[in-house]
């Protein structure tokens, strides 16, 4: 048998290799030891062998316990990813796999590919939207900004500032592609808005197989209130700042939380009246979309008073009075409405294409309030 890394997001430590069996460990992020989270890697056997794939240090991860319950590792040996039979035994994750072909991929979540966003590109091209670069990473790769619509609200998405989440990417796809097919909504949001989509905050991050850092070990996502921000958040700050913003998600994946939902800054004295109804529009209209939204299960409330600035909605909200929403997917599978596969790439591409009508509402709550006043 055999264990290989070689390729983009591949990461893993290999510390046993027998006849029928590998033992693999879950390494930290480069430059960042307290996350220890993100796995992919390969596992070559002969055809027709049955091996067992054991990661060793499943409950020195992270978010341990997001191993357990309803959380199983993702395989592929060819297109498509579907879900093992893995089981969480005594602090180890266990895959039995049966090798049909000689190679089979196994990862935390299906990871989303570059050459996906290559494709997204073209299609966006073709649909007359415009790519840009924002800037250049510490390694050198492009941050990339996707521009769809023509109306004169803003509309900011970002995705990925934590690279192990990567149903955000798939997410992204499903948001665009719909866009540039003509899915429901599609034509009034172009006209209403201008999109800019970043599918990829953090490709240093991605590139390594990092899980919640980039390549010099910062969270993103905590960081949008410094001066000297790195290069992935200053850049597309400094975009936000010319295009202003009339409405955002920034595009997650939790780990333990079994649930599809959007995270506002909790209310607070001075937030404007006008940003609490964009977010309940923009939530209705996403429950009347899609089975897979909800609104009952959340993060907890938090201690009260102005809301942090050094996450990205949060700043979004307080720099351009605009409702901003932390967009969360689950690794695992989604508790209200289970399925065998889990919450795979699919269904986060398709919760994507129903983004469409969250964002119009949000917007329209907006002419609604204005026309108003
Ligand atoms: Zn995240």
């Amino acid at each position: 048998m055999r264990v290989s890394t070689g390729f983009e997001s591949g990461r893993v430590d290999t510390l046993e290799i027998g006849k029928r069996r590998v033992v693999v460990a879950v390494p930290h992020d480069v430059a960042a030891p307290k996350f220890r989270q993100w796995f992919a890697f390969d596992v070559e056997a002969d055809v027709g062998a049955t091996a067992e794939i054991v990661v060793a240090n499943a409950e020195a991860c992270t978010w341990a316990d997001a191993f357990g319950g309803e959380y199983r590792v993702y395989a592929s040996d060819g297109d498509a990813w579907r879900r093992t039979d893995s089981k969480l035994d005594r602090g180890r994750l266990v895959v039995r796999h049966t090798f049909e072909r000689p190679r089979v991929r196994l990862a935390y979540y299906p990871p989303y590919p570059s050459s996906r966003i290559t494709a997204l590109r073209k299609t966006v091209r073709a649909a007359g939207g415009i790519e840009s670069t924002l800037g250049y990473t510490q390694a050198g790769r492009a941050i990339e900004r996707l521009v769809l619509g023509s109306g004169d609200r803003s509309v900011w998405i970002v995705a990925q500032q934590h690279p192990g989440e990567s149903m955000a990417g798939w997410f992204v796809e499903g948001l665009v592609s719909a866009l540039c097919e003509g899915r429901a909504g599609a034509r009034e949001l172009l006209q209403k808005a201008t999109l800019s989509i970043v599918p990829r905050m953090n490709p240093d991050g991605v590139a390594l197989g990092n899980h919640r850092t980039n390549a010099t070990g910062l969270d993103l996502n905590r960081v949008w209130a410094s001066d000297d921000a790195p290069i992935e958040v200053a850049s597309v700050r400094d975009t936000m700042k010319m295009t202003g913003a009339h409405f955002a998600l920034d595009v997650h994946g939790d780990e333990r939380l079994p649930w599809v939902f959007a995270q506002a800054s909790d209310a607070y004295e001075g937030r404007p009246k006008s940003i609490g109804e964009s977010i309940a529009a923009f939530e209705a209209a996403m429950v009347a979309a899609t089975p897979d939204y909800q609104t009952e299960h959340k993060y907890p409330k938090g201690p009260g008073g102005p809301p942090n600035l050094a996450f990205c909605a949060n700043w979004i909200q307080h720099q351009f009075g605009c409702a901003a929403l932390t967009l969360e997917m689950p690794f695992s599978d989604h508790k209200k409405r289970p399925d065998p596969r889990g919450f795979f790439p699919a269904r986060a591409r398709r919760l994507g294409e129903k983004a469409i009508v969250g964002i119009l509402a949000a917007l329209d709550a907006q002419d609604v309030k204005t026309s108003v006043s």
